[in-house]
């Protein structure tokens, strides 16, 4: 096996799609030498290595030594330079380079190869005592830290102290030998805190910093990273090790790092920052504010030190030269590092950069202009999560932020309002006009209104699946919730953060990007959906199969969704409505009524508003496919839980408190998700599905007489698990449907489908589709009934699951490819079977989910449906998984 590969001198043994086995980095200073360009001499010991040195126990593959002896030769026969040769003194960096960039995460050694000896070549050599010194003391420092284990703190203390002493302020104030009698303390320490004197040998400095690059693939912070990122520990790391160039020798040397654009905007223009007579990790420690690159940004910032392309002309022109270069070559924006040693360039790193969503589009758009990749490519490149970013207003990065309290990051976007504390003010605030954030403990499904009235939510209480958090997601809404530090008192109207109390009126702001609440309006930057964006949705749309529609119930949510996009409503939660205004009072008579005919006479009352509702829908769709789901949650839900509430609801309706509270008592399920609930609430009392059915094909009529073109209605069926479920409800759709056709002398084209949302309905959907028109994959129960994991609870034990590698993702997030995809994969293959055609989509929540939306286009389904602010994420991630 080969296990070393080298570079330098304008060719290399590697390549940049050599990625795996030789990490980001080490693939691309391949690249860049076999280009010409001026890099430093090196070699990459591989991934593979990595992975023999965890499967041996922490050893080297025999053949290693001599391996790293030869790639030395290398070095040399480049420079002229060996370590430990005070004549032609050679130090290196030993650097990490995973496949995937994990910025900070692993560790690095520079000036690799100084002791007490060679730090006297260096000074001879660079004619620079005090750099020198300097040098060596860093090394130190790093070497200790990142290979020994001594705190970097222990040498800063040393360092300040002797600062202190000296009377200096600035490291930069040191003289070669008050930094040599900091470079006898801090051996000193390392002899104290080890035992052992500081390694002096190059050697040994060298096999130790090779394998403490190699463990840090497995600290903590990368393990974190890696699960945070889903990248698997197998890839493991490779270990770069490269001749040192030098940015602290003197003031015309620099170090620095640049973007070939800007990655906030995606502007075409150079962007980045160095420091004169510095290393890397000055630029990144912050200690020192670095300079602009180019004399614009320089200007633009007001910054009254000198740019690079002021202070070091040619130095300058030549990365100018070498950033166009490599952006052609790689055709993607490149960040870059650099260093300039007494005026010669030298290239450190170059890859992919990171950018934000909006510079993400840009830049794909632009490049797609200048020809440098298709649209297909400028489609495959977004990232579909990251426009979620987009379609938001958000806090100007700018501005000043007062944060008086952190939550979990629950919807995204921000929003400023005045402080309600109940749903009714939300409401009233709403309709004069004025702008409402609705603070609550928690909050409930008798909330629905006074979010949908508020600009955000804010909550103490809960997580991300929270009541607040999953319906303030669905309806766009920025919320943060679970801001444990916040004390809301309802009764006084105020709320309390560390000491401050704010009262109901007061101003606040949320941001539900990343969880912090703030004090008073923050300026915001409003979404921008023409330009770039609607470009890369254009060809977006013109790549993919399957088509994107919406879970909306609300002609709000409905028409934002046709602004994104949908094509057409994939499921319209009716019990939804039923929270809405005095709806709720006729829905609770209808439950608490002891009859038939009882319950007949509060349906009347439900019939017209519902009927309205799907006008209104049928009208806003204009002509594309509606979903309208039947009656899902369990009666109970509808009605009042506390004693105070009790009474209340009582008193509206006339009713004695003790039969209210009687009804709920009989209503009460141990187990709602799996009681009485779905078509089950259809077998028992039809009158329900037929009051809903009749309203659907009335507002059809309807719609059909004022557009002039037919609406055909897909009437769907909750939480079948028996076909004859399906066939008892279905003929009571049928004979609705041909009352109203003989009423109203209109023909009515509809469909009646069923949710495939329960594992024996799949193993049945053969049977099922018999009579099915078509099927919706609710993924949600589908993934809770496989799992046997309640939807509801799962969220205190998941993410134990997740860190100990028993799940890798939340399966009620993305979907579970092996179980419950299989199920959908049976259900779909036998639909088809039995009816060829079948229409199938999803709406489960991972209809909105990018990986899962995936798993839909191999599984060959119609449509997507998820929440109108996925509807573009969908879009984008149905055109990637087409292409
Ligand atoms: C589902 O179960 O996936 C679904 C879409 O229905 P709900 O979330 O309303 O149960
Ligand atoms: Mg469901």
């Amino acid at each position: 096996t080969k296990w070393i590969y080298t570079f330098g001198d304008g060719a290399a043994e590697g390549r940049a799609t050599d990625k795996n086995l030789l990490g980001g980095k080490g693939a691309n200073l391949a690249e860049m030498c076999s280009l010409g360009l001026p890099v430093p001499p090196g070699f990459t010991i591989t991934t593979e290595v990595c992975n023999w040195y965890y499967a041996n126990g922490k050893s080297y593959p025999a053949s290693l030594q001599a391996d790293v002896d030869a790639a030395l030769e290398h070095i040399a026969r480049i420079t002229g330079r060996s370590l430990g040769d005070p004549q032609k003194l050679l130090l290196v960096s030993v650097r990490s380079g995973a496949r995937a960039s994990m910025p900070g995460m692993m560790d690095t050694v520079l000036n690799l190869g100084l002791n007490d000896e060679t730090v006297k070549a260096l000074a001879a050599e660079s004619g620079d005592e005090r750099f020198a010194y300097d040098s060596y003391r860093r090394f130190i420092q790093m070497y200790s830290n990142v290979v020994l284990g001594v705190s970097h703190d222990a040498f800063e203390e040393i360092l300040e102290d002797r600062k202190a002493d000296l009377g200096h302020e600035l490291d930069t104030e040191l003289t070669a030998a008050e930094w040599r009698d900091v470079i006898a303390l801090y051996k000193a320490k390392v002899e104290e805190e080890l035992g052992k004197p500081f390694p002096q040998a190059p050697a040994e400095q060298l096999w130790g910093a090779i394998g403490a690059v190699f463990s840090s693939w497995m600290n903590a912070r990368a393990i974190t990273y890696r699960r945070l990122h889903d990248i698997p520990e197998s890839w493991g790391t490779a270990v770069n090790v490269q001749a040192m160039v030098f940015g602290n020798m003197g003031e015309t040397s620099a170090t620095g790092v640049a973007f070939t654009r800007n990655p906030s905007t995606g502007e075409k223009a150079l962007y980045g920052e160095f420091l004169v007579n510095a290393q890397g990790e000055d630029v990144v420690a912050g200690i020192r504010t670095p300079q602009n690159i180019t004399e614009a940004a320089r200007i633009a910032a007001g910054s009254d030190k000198p740019s690079l392309q002021k202070l070091m002309p040619d130095a300058f022109e030549s990365f100018v030269q070498i950033s166009k270069k490599l952006e052609e070559h790689y055709r993607d924006m490149q960040d870059l590092e650099f260093t300039i040693e007494r005026g010669k360039l030298w290239m450190l790193q170059t890859r992919s950069g990171k950018r934000t969503a909006k510079a993400a589009l840009k830049v794909a758009v632009d490049m797609v202009k200048d020809g440098l990749i298709s649209q297909a490519e400028a489609v495959a490149r977004i990232d579909p999560a990251s426009l979620d970013q987009l379609l938001h207003p958000t806090i100007n990065p700018k501005a000043p932020r007062d944060v008086i309290a952190m939550g979990l990051p629950a919807s995204p976007g921000a929003a400023t309002g005045e402080i309600v504390f109940s749903s009714d003010e939300a409401e009233d605030l709403a309709k004069q006009g004025r702008k409402a954030i609705l603070v609550r403990i928690e909050t409930s499904p008798e909330d629905i209104h006074g979010m949908h009235a508020s600009e955000g939510i804010l909550t103490t209480r809960g997580g991300m699946t929270s009541h607040a958090a999953v319906v303030a997601r669905g309806m766009g809404k920025p919320c943060v919730s679970g801001a444990g530090t916040l004390r809301v008192d309802y009764k006084a109207g105020t709320v309390t953060a560390r000491g401050v109390t704010l009262n109901k009126g007061d101003i606040i702001t949320i941001d539900g990007a990343n969880g912090q609440v703030l004090k008073g309006a923050v300026p915001m930057l409003q979404p921008e959906l023409s330009g770039d964006f609607a470009a890369i949705m254009e060809w977006a749309d013109a790549a993919r199969r399957m088509k994107v529609r919406t879970n909306a119930e609300t002609p709000a949510d409905a028409r934002m969704a046709r602004s994104f996009g949908a094509e057409g409503i994939g499921l319209c939660r009716t019990e939804h409505m039923f929270f809405e205004g005095d709806r709720i009072v006729a829905m609770r008579e209808m439950i608490l009524a002891d009859t038939e005919d009882g319950r007949r006479k509060a349906l009347a009352k439900l019939l017209p508003m519902q009927r309205s509702d799907f006008l209104e829908l049928f009208e806003i769709m204009a002509g594309l496919p509606v979903t309208i789901r039947l009656l899902d949650p369990p009666l109970h839900e509808f009605l009042p839980k506390t004693e105070a509430e009790i009474a209340e609801v009582a008193s509206v309706l006339n009713v004695p408190a003790d039969k209210l509270r009687q009804r709920t008592d009989e209503l009460h399920e141990f187990n709602p998700m799996l009681g009485h609930r779905g078509c089950r609430l259809a077998v028992s009392y039809p009158e329900i599905a037929e009051m809903q059915a009749r309203a659907i094909f009335e507002a059809a009529v309807e719609a059909g007489r004022e557009t002039g073109s037919p609406v055909v209605p897909e009437v769907m069926v909750p939480l079948v698990g028996i076909e004859k479920e399906f066939d008892y409800v279905k003929a009571r759709i049928d004979a609705v449907a041909k009352s109203v056709m003989d009423e109203t002398g209109v023909h009515i084209d509809y469909l009646v489908g069923t949710m495939i949302e329960l594992p024996r309905a799949a193993i049945r959907a053969d049977v099922i589709a018999e009579t099915a028109e078509f099927f919706s994959f609710g993924t949600n129960d589908l993934t809770q009934t496989t799992f046997g994991i309640s939807r509801d609870d799962a969220g205190s034990f998941l993410e134990g699951y997740r860190q100990k590698g028993i799940v890798e993702q939340d399966p009620f997030v993305s979907i579970d490819v092996e179980g419950v995809g299989e199920l959908v994969r049976i259900a779909a293959g036998k639909g088809r079977k039995a009816r060829p055609g079948i229409k199938l989509g999803i709406c489960g929540e991972h209809g909105g989910d990018p990986a899962s939306i995936r798993f839909c286009e191999e599984v060959g389904l119609d449509y997507v449906s998820c929440s109108p602010f996925r509807v573009p994420i969908a879009r984008l991630a149905a055109a990637q998984a087409a292409i």
